[in-house]
C-alpha cells in the first residue's frame, strides 16, 4: 500500500535530481551518521542507502563505534555541516545509551536537518512555515492524501505522542482541518476514543494494541508501529481490524517505504534550497 506512493515520490526526486545533473550540477549529497551496531539501523541505513542511489543522491555513511564520546560525535557533525558538498545529514536513531539524541540532533545545522526533527524546524512545523517535515508523519499524509482520504472535518486519534511520530502526525492532521485527538501511555479509555475516530493513525510500539472489535465501521486506519517478535514484524493494529476499517495501511508493507521516500524528499529539498 506504500510502496506505489514511495515510488511516486522517489519517480519525482529521480526526475528532479537528472534534471539538475542536465544543467552541469553535482548529484545531491546525504550524510549518514551511525553509532554503534543495532542491527535494526543497521537495515534501515542500507535501504535508505540503496533507495538515494537509485534516485541519484550520494550518500557517504560515518560509522562510528558504540563507545564514540559525545566531543567526537559533535566534531563529526561540525565537520559535515561545514561542509559545502554535504546536503543533508542524517543521524540514525536510536543513539547507544548515553548520548543524549537531543543534544545531538541540535548540533545539525537546521538547513541540513533531514529528518525534520531539529527543534528550529519543529518550530517552523507547528508555526505552518517552510522547512523539512518528520519523515514518517509526512509519509502518513502523503498516504492518506494518494488514496484520497479526507481529513478536512473528520475526527482522527493519533496513538502516541513522540517527538518522531505522533507529535508531527497530529500537528499535520490538524493542519489538514481533521479534529485530533491524541492518546499516549496515561490515556484512560482508548476503546472509547477508538469507537468515536473516523480516521486512526497508530504509533505505540505495541503489537495489536487497537483491536478489531474497538475501531469504527468504515474507519481508516494506518499502522506505524514496528515491533520485532519472533514471528516477525508486527504493527500496532490487530491485522482483523481490515474487515471492519473502510481502508488499512499494514505493517509491513505501509508507511515503511514512505519514510525512506520522504528523506531523500527532504535531502533534495535541502540541496535546492542551497543552489
Ligand atoms: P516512542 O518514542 O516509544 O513513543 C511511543 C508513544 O506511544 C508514546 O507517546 C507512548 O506514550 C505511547 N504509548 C505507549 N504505549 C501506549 C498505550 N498502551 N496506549 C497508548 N499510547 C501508548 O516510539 P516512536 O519513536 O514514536 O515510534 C512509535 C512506533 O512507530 C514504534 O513501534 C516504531 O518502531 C515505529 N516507527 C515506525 C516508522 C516507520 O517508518 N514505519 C518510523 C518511526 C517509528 P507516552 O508518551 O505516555 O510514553
Amino acid at each position: 500500500m506504500g510502496k506505489p506512493v514511495a515510488d511516486e515520490i522517489l519517480g519525482r526526486v529521480r526526475g528532479l535530481v537528472a534534471q539538475s545533473a542536465a544543467r552541469g550540477r553535482r548529484p545531491p549529497h546525504l550524510a549518514v551518521v551511525y553509532v554503534g551496531d543495532d542491527p535494526a539501523s543497521a537495515v534501515y541505513i542500507r535501504q535508505k542507502q540503496r533507495a538515494a542511489a537509485k534516485v541519484g543522491i550520494e550518500t557517504n555513511l560515518q560509522h562510528l563505534p558504540a563507545t564514540v564520546g559525545i566531543g567526537d560525535l559533535l566534531a563529526i557533525i561540525d565537520r559535515l555541516n561545514g561542509d559545502p558538498g554535504v546536503d543533508a545529514i542524517l543521524v540514525q536513531m536510536p543513539l547507544p545509551a548515553g548520548l543524549d539524541p537531543d543534544l545531538v540532533l541540535e548540533r545539525v545545522r537546521a538547513d541540513k536537518d533531514a529528518d525534520g526533527l531539529h527543534p528550529l524546524n519543529l518550530g517552523r512545523l507547528l508555526a505552518g512555515g517552510r522547512g523539512p517535515r518528520p519523515c514518517t508523519p509526512a509519509g502518513v499524509m502523503a498516504l492518506l492524501a494518494h488514496y484520497g482520504q479526507e481529513t478536512a472535518g473528520r475526527r482522527a486519534l493519533v496513538i502516541g505522542r513522540s517527538r518522531l511520530v505522533g507529535w508531527p502526525v497530529a500537528i499535520l492532521l490538524t493542519q489538514a482541518q481533521a479534529t485530533v485527538t491524541v492518546a499516549h501511555s496515561r490515556t484512560r479509555d482508548l476503546p472509547r476514543l477508538l469507537a468515536e475516530a473516523e480516521i486512526v493513525v497508530a504509533a505505540a510500539g505495541h503489537p495489536g494494541l487497537v483491536e478489531a472489535r474497538h475501531v469504527a465501521l468504515g474507519a481508516v486506519v494506518v499502522d506505524v508501529g514496528i515491533t520485532r517478535t519472533e514471528e516477525g514484524l508486527r504493527g500496532d493494529v490487530d491485522p482483523g481490524v481490515a474487515e471492519r476499517a473502510a481502508a488499512l495501511s499494514p505493517v509491513p508493507g505501509g508507511v515503511g517505504p514512505l519514510t525512506v521516500a520522504m528523506l531523500l524528499n527532504n535531502t533534495w529539498e535541502a540541496y535546492s534550497r542551497a543552489l
